[in-house]
């Protein structure tokens, strides 16, 4: 390590983001990014944006996305912050609410993401397993605790916990804040959006990367009460006024203001996901119930390593974690029919 790096720095231990390879020389299925386009309108603003607008700097409060996303979901525009990416969001929210005084707690096994922004910011946190079953049971976390954060549906299991249950834990905790993670919820989960207005100690968060196909572009968003949106809104201005660029704004919004193309689209993933869980299943493959685009796939007695190699040999890419409990396992995120079908006949002849 350089010996200008700060006592901070030293101890980072940052976040390892899938591989990103040369664009065709796998079938990509390690990052769960759609396998489908954006929204038809978006490709018409980044045809037309004038490169003379490129001048000026962004709206900072990127009104016009807000006002797509809030119309969407049938909340105020004040109750929607936007951000670099839903891991921008999640940084900002963790400086926002959290400090090196208070407690938090998330799943053992969830985005590992978590743990990072807990450490960049000095945060204490436990981590609680998740049940025999890859279940989060909240009843058996601690108390009392300022956070818990929640991916729903889990990552990477696909696992999802019903709202009713979030609302129980939000009733019995009214002192803790529940960051709730929905980056895959559009694929078949139920958002807890609704419950914004009658819980000030909810707070969701959400990606346009995987159900937008916007990983590209980097646009993350969190709707909550416009209060709790403050403190987010202060910690963005002490770091960084133009999160989102201006063709960002307008792309973003271009995909807000179809919501045909994103039913059709997200409805085919799922569609898609289940039948590939069906090929897996009739050929003896241990599969976790997924409510993502992606599937949590093992072969008892196999190390997962072993799928990853073979696919990977045979030029299909798909993600393994080293984590004990989940060493048998393999995510494999949903794209085409066609893909998945390739990916089974591969996993026949392995099997
Ligand atoms: N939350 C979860 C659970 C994720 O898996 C991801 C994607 N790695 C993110 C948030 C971040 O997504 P993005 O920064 O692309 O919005």
């Amino acid at each position: 390590m350089n010996r200008f790096f700060s006592k901070t720095c030293h101890r980072l231990i940052p976040y390892v983001p899938g591989e990103q390879p040369e664009i065709g020389q796998f079938i990509k299925l390690n990052t769960n990014e759609n396998p489908y386009p954006p929204a038809p309108g978006v490709a018409e603003v980044l045809s037309t944006v004038a490169p003379a607008l490129l001048r000026l700097y962004p709206d900072p409060t990127a009104k016009d996305l807000r006002t797509a996303i809030a119309a969407h979901y049938g909340v105020q525009q004040n109750e929607v912050f936007v951000g670099n990416g839903s891991d921008e969001v999640l940084a900002f929210v963790f400086q926002a609410f959290f400090g090196s005084e208070d407690a938090i707690a998330f799943p053992d096994i969830t985005y590992s993401f978590y743990p990072v922004y807990a450490n960049l910011y000095n945060i204490p946190y436990t981590t609680v397993p998740l049940t025999n079953a890859w279940a989060v049971d909240l009843s058996v976390y601690p108390k009392p605790l300022k956070g818990i954060v929640l991916a729903n549906p889990n990552a990477p299991t696909g696992l999802t916990l019903s709202p009713e249950v979030i609302e129980e834990a939000l009733k019995k905790r009214p002192d803790t804040l529940f960051v709730v993670d929905e980056a895959y919820v559009d694929f078949g989960g139920a958002s807890v959006i609704p419950l914004v207005h009658s819980y000030s100690n909810l707070l969701v968060v959400k990606t346009m990367s995987k159900s937008r196909a916007f990983a590209g572009m980097r646009v993350g968003y969190a709707v909550g009460q416009s209060d709790l949106l403050e403190g987010i809104i202060r910690v963005k201005d002490s770091f960084n006024s133009y999160p989102l660029d201006i063709i960002a704004q307008k792309a973003a919004t271009a995909s807000f203001q179809d919501t045909p193309y994103f039913e059709q689209r997200r409805q085919q993933v799922i569609e898609t996901r289940e039948r590939f869980v069906q090929s897996l299943n009739e050929i003896g493959l241990s599969v976790l119930p997924s409510k993502a685009n992606f599937v949590f796939v093992s072969k008892p007695g196999f190390d997962g390593t072993a799928i990853l190699s073979y696919l990977r040999e045979n030029g299909v890419l798909v993600r393994h974690f080293q984590k004990p409990r989940l060493a048998p396992w393999v995510r494999v995120t949903i794209g085409t029919d066609s893909q998945m079908s390739e990916v089974v006949d591969l996993l026949k002849k392995w099997v």
